[in-house]
């Protein structure tokens, strides 16, 4: 095994020899009996031969069942960076303070808690609360050349966490994120899209991205670049992991699911935000992992900000409407001349076909009464105006668009400004 009890603290032989310390020396202490088994007390013989890296051994007896087990779980962590058991001891000792506030919580290293059911694969840590088991596992080291290995890996050790009736929950390394906020995305290794999970927090933004009613989707109002909107969103979160010098620091990034091939990207929700480790662990039923408070205030500026684009992207819209009609109107103009001098008019009868070859020929979202009365009077209508400059074929004009708005063709819409009687185009 690599690891043992030295003056008082559990430590790995990787770590005494980086502090310096020969093997040679580490030999003599450990003939002197200065290392032991932490999980059964017997002395353990430092060991160097040829064909074996170093290890340690019992001295007397067969290796313990928790030892053998701690063996697994090390070469299953083999692969983690220098960090991950600082992390892991972290999140451990945090939990284990907890612990004694609330005697309901048990807290134990995973292959330490179920050595003798001898699982497959352990989590770092587990937490036992009441009747959940949650499995606590830290990521570090996902690159480009280990990611599709590593990917299927995590889905094996998640849906085996499950099996065994816990619920998963991994935290990884902050080094892996990446996040362009101004074009609102995330970019992830497909580990990490494998990771994300579901909370409470997740399905409350869901509900509420689900329930917002727009005429375009969250993706196109944020111009966010994608190749198919979805029919509902749905949200999932990440949980980033860093150690300072004296502490850990949580980030929680939240996103709306959308590319699951590579490149494997998704649509941010905000920048996310920092959480001490003791908010994040705030133990009720099940890990906490986000500030509620602050889930409130971000969800309530993704609205506004929401709002903002909604009333962007109608004003574009009357832009390119405006821009439609005034190229409609010029080209118009021509065909209209001819139509008048043939003393062809445009009779009232013929508004509604009219107005419907407007719309289409300009591809119009906004259409207003007074822009329509100005195009059939173009296209052969009587331009009798009363003394304030209206025309008089105003009122039929108006009777007609109530009439398309009646068929569900158009609706009244707020949104008009100044100019009278605006009207949404909705099916045509
Ligand atoms: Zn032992």
């Amino acid at each position: 095994m690599q690891e043992a009890m030295y003056e008082g603290k559990n430590i790995t032989l990787s770590v005494l020899l980086d502090g310096k310390r020969e093997i040679s020396e580490l030999k003599k202490s450990s003939a002197k009996g200065a290392f032991s088994c932490p999980y059964c007390n017997e002395t353990l013989n430092l060991k160097s031969g040829n064909n074996r890296i170093q290890h340690f051994a019992h001295r007397h007896s067969e290796s313990c069942e928790p030892s053998i087990e701690s063996e697994k779980y090390h070469k299953q962590v083999e692969r983690e960076s220098k960090q991950h058991s600082v992390i892991k001891n972290f999140i451990h000792d945090e939990l284990k303070a907890q612990q004694k506030l609330n005697k309901e919580l048990e807290v134990e290293y995973g292959f330490v808690a179920k050595a003798t059911e001898k699982w497959r694969y352990y989590p770092d840590i587990i937490v036992k609360n009441v009747e959940k088991e949650i499995a606590i596992t830290v990521l570090t080291n996902v690159t480009k050349n280990r990611d599709e290995r590593l990917a299927s890996q995590i889905i094996k050790r998640n849906t085996y966490f499950k099996e065994k009736g816990l619920i998963p929950i991994w935290f990884i390394e902050n080094t892996e994120q990446s996040i362009d906020l101004g074009r609102h995305v995330i970019h992830l290794w497909e580990a990490e899209l494998n990771l994300a999970m579901k909370t409470p927090e997740d399905l409350m933004w869901e509900t509420l991205l689900n329930e917002t009613k727009s005429d375009q989707s969250l993706f196109e109002l944020f111009d966010y670049h994608h190749q198919n909107t979805p029919n509902s969103y749905k949200v999932r979160s990440l949980y980033y992991i860093q150690s300072k010098e004296d502490r850990i620091q949580f980030s929680v990034r939240r996103f709306i699911e959308d590319e699951q091939k590579s490149p494997f990207r998704a649509f941010a929700l905000n920048g996310g935000y920092e959480i001490s480790l003791s908010t994040a662990m705030l133990t009720t039923k099940t890990l906490q992992l986000s500030d509620p408070k602050i889930e409130m205030q971000l969800r309530n500026s993704f609205l506004q900000e929401l709002e903002q684009k909604k009333k962007e992207h109608l004003a574009k819209q009357k832009e390119i409407a405006d821009a439609n009609r005034t190229e409609l109107l010029n080209k118009r103009y021509d065909s209209s001349k001819r139509q008048v001098s043939s003393k062809n008019l445009l009779t009232k009868n013929h508004f509604r076909t009219a107005i419907l070859e407007y719309i289409k020929t300009g591809r119009l979202r906004l259409i207003n009464a007074d822009d329509v009365a100005d195009y059939l009077v173009l296209n052969g209508a009587s331009n009798e105006s009363y003394n304030t400059g209206r025309y008089k074929i105003y009122s039929d004009v108006c009777a007609c668009l109530d009439q398309l708005a009646e068929e569900n063709i158009i609706e009244l819409s707020s949104t008009g400004g100044q100019r009278n009687r605006t009207y949404v185009v909705k099916n045509i």
